[in-house]
């Protein structure tokens, strides 16, 4: 919590950011935004993020244009739509990270987690492929095997608490839908290497 206190204190409000961001196709429902936190509730890669998404939409409404664009979050965000479909504003929350991460690469800015991002990329999509949904235990398992035991450490307090309040599933369960979930999954592929 003090890292974000001070980034806010040393981050100047940009009036113009959200002027930009209002301007975009369907960018004009950040203003709309109750702050509920709905959508970091339901967000599966939450906890490797910076910033939540709730936070993500309150810097964007302030206007803090470089806390955004700096941080780690809009590339965590694994495009998982979770968030889109439960916020009760119909906030198209998925599609701001795509906007945010486009103006982030037209303005030069780098992402400050790259490495990691992939791996969470890659085992978010692995696990989903696999079980037809995400599994938090073995997603956090999984990017700490490739991450290293020294990013495992800091999670330690974190995983305890998920796992006592019955957060995290040991036994993962497939969905009844893996199928289809699969044939989606090598569809959206098969489009992708088609794109120029
Ligand atoms: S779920 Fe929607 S309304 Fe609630 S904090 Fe997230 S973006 Fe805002
Ligand atoms: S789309 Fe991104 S921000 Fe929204 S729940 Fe999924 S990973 Fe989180």
């Amino acid at each position: 919590m003090a890292d974000i206190r001070i980034g806010l204190w040393l981050d100047q409000p940009d009036s113009h950011f959200l002027d930009e961001i209002l301007a975009m196709p369907g960018g004009e429902a950040a203003a709309a935004c109750i702050q509920c936190g709905t959508c970091s509730g339901a967000c599966p890669t939450v906890r490797f993020m910076d910033s939540s998404p709730r936070e993500i939409m309150a810097f964007v409404r302030a206007g803090y244009r470089d806390r955004v664009l700096n941080s780690n979050t809009i590339w965590m965000c694994a495009s998982c739509y979770s968030c889109y479909v439960r916020c009760p504003k119909e906030i198209k929350i998925t599609d701001f990270m795509y906007k945010l991460k486009q103006i982030a690469m037209r303005e030069g800015y780098k992402n400050p987690d790259a490495k990691r991002a992939r791996i969470l990329s890659k085992e978010f999509a692995d696990n989903v492929k696999s079980l037809g949904r995400n599994n938090e235990m073995w997603l956090l398992l999984k990017y700490f095997l490739s991450t290293g035991i020294f990013s495992a450490l800091k999670y330690t307090g974190m995983g305890l608490s998920l796992l006592r309040t019955g957060r995290l599933e040991i036994f993962p369960k497939k969905s009844k839908s893996v199928s289809d979930v699969r044939k989606i999954i090598a569809k959206s592929r098969e489009e992708a290497a088609m794109r120029p």
